[in-house]
């Protein structure tokens, strides 16, 4: 399997090498050259099966042979054996035909975890038989930049760079991040928004003497690594319900576009999934270029739930590749268009195209409160103000399918908000317990370039001088 990148104008690369090198060096995102599909045999023969045993057979295909079989089941195994829950993505019923698919019971609370334990498992096998070694810098609004601390910290041949809005993060997440002991983990406080972050991160991966000197690699959800590990729980809840006997919906709240592509790549291998709902906060960029077919970015607005508090949504760029028909230099000609305007109009075709498989929603703060009060009330749920977002655009969606609604991160993670709309503070899960016991480590870090990459220059070369020396 190779990979292409959606501006037609980087190397193709293998899967592992798309995978450690994350952003395309034409500005792109990597894509396979096609999608493989599953027989409706094979779909169905995954009904009931371990979480691991499904990931194994969704994810095989896209990987080639970068790793043996009994290596990669292995990895996936160990990539999951830390999670708080059997089913590791269980799915809960909220209403007659209404159905919350948990994806927070992984170490950081977030469905982030499904797609970095993996890739931190993957990363290692890879480095370790090549004996390179690499500079992670991520961007956060929040839950990326714990789950990646989370699932790198302390491995050997990585160094672990992390870019969040100073201020503008929860108390757990900043705490999730900024406490880890480790050396090789670095918590970065930048002065902005998460857009100021993932700009930095994006114009770090165009500098190509600093991007080959520090051996850079990025976990965002540019990677696609992170988005096929999220196909796999599209697979094993629609199963659950039904499927392939059975079509079902799926409502997700979307920031990045990260998670919802990963189902609309399920969609494309053939699980039958009828609509891919987008689910946004007042932050909705999304949802009104699906009803416009302009998208164009206002500043961001923060809100109850930080995660989705986002402009540009860099994922959206695969699917736009697809509306497309795959033509590089229109997307590329559009991103440009963004650059230099702050918008661009998506041609009729290609709106149509992304109007076939996503409907979308936007829910204020008001209703994202109401919606964690009123779910507690009718089904005992507790929800984070993310899933809420989600629930409540659900509601307006539900059709004949069975609805999966994306539970992504768990309500302890946002307890403020949690109790400000229901009276209930969720406690942390008792193997996290002493989280604000821990000390803290971060150094605050100004919009600037330059100065981060000297930064990174300087905790690198540390390192490789201590190695040096034997210490
Ligand atoms: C990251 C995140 C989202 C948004 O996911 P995308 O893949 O960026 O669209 C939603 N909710 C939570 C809790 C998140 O951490």
């Amino acid at each position: 399997m190779q990979y292409i990148s959606t501006r037609g104008a980087a190397p193709v690369l293998t899967f592992e090498q798309a995978m450690l090198t994350g952003l395309a060096r034409d500005g792109g995102l990597y894509v396979p050259e096609s999608i493989p599909t599953l027989t409706e045999a094979e779909i169905t023969a995954m009904a009931g099966l371990p979480y691991e045993d499904i990931a194994f057979r969704v994810m095989k295909p896209f990987i080639g042979e970068t790793f043996t079989d009994a290596e990669f089941k292995s990895l996936i195994a160990q990539a999951y054996a830390g999670f708080g829950h059997a089913a590791r993505a269980p799915l809960k019923q909220l209403a007659p035909n209404h159905f919350l698919l948990e994806l927070f019971h992984g170490p950081t609370l977030a469905f982030k975890d499904f797609a970095m334990q993996l890739i931190g498992q993957l990363f290692q096998a890879s480095l370790t038989r090549s004996g390179d070694r690499v500079t992670i810098v991520g961007a956060t609004s929040g839950d990326t930049g714990s789950a990646a601390i989370e699932a790198f910290k302390g491995l050997s041949n990585v160094d672990v760079f992390i870019l969040f809005p100073h201020g503008r993060v929860s108390e757990v997440q900043r705490r999730q991040m900024t406490t880890p002991a480790e050396s090789n983990v670095h918590a970065l406080a930048v002065d902005g928004d998460f857009d100021t972050c993932q700009g930095l991160l994006k114009d770090m991966f165009n500098d190509f003497d600093f991007r080959d000197r520090v051996r850079l690699a990025g976990v965002n959800s540019i990677n696609w690594a992170r988005v096929l590990a999220q196909v796999v729980y599209y697979f094993s809840a629609a199963t659950s319900l039904g499927a392939p006997l059975r079509a079902v919906d799926f409502t997700v709240p979307t920031g990045n576009f990260g998670d919802i592509f990963a189902g609309y790549i399920a969609r494309k291998m053939g699980l039958p999934i009828g609509k891919l709902v987008i689910a946004t906060n007042q932050n909705d960029i999304l949802h009104r270029c699906l009803t416009t077919g302009v998208y164009q970015t206002e500043g961001v607005t923060p809100s109850i739930s930080p995660s989705m508090d986002i402009q540009v949504s860099s994922n959206f760029e695969r699917a736009l590749f697809d509306a497309y028909g795959r033509d590089g230099k229109a997307v590329a000609q559009l991103m440009d268009e963004l650059k230099t305007t702050g918008q661009f109009t998506v041609s009729q075709g290609a709106l149509q195209a992304l109007r076939e498989v996503f409907a979308s929603g936007r829910v204020s703060e008001a209703e994202t409160s109401a919606t964690i009060k009123a779910t507690l009330a009718q089904s005992a749920e507790l929800l984070c103000p993310h899933s809420a977002v989600g629930v409540a655009v659900a509601e307006d969606h539900l059709g004949s399918n069975p609805m999966i609604t994306l539970a992504t991160a768990h309500p302890a993670k946002f307890p403020d908000a949690v109790e400000a709309a229901s009276g209930i503070r969720p406690p942390l899960p008792p193997r996290m317990a002493d989280l604000f016991q821990r000390e803290e480590r971060v150094t605050r870090m100004p919009n600037d370039r330059a100065a981060l990459q000297a930064l990174i220059l300087q905790r690198i070369s540390n390192v490789t001088t201590s190695n040096a020396a034997g210490v």
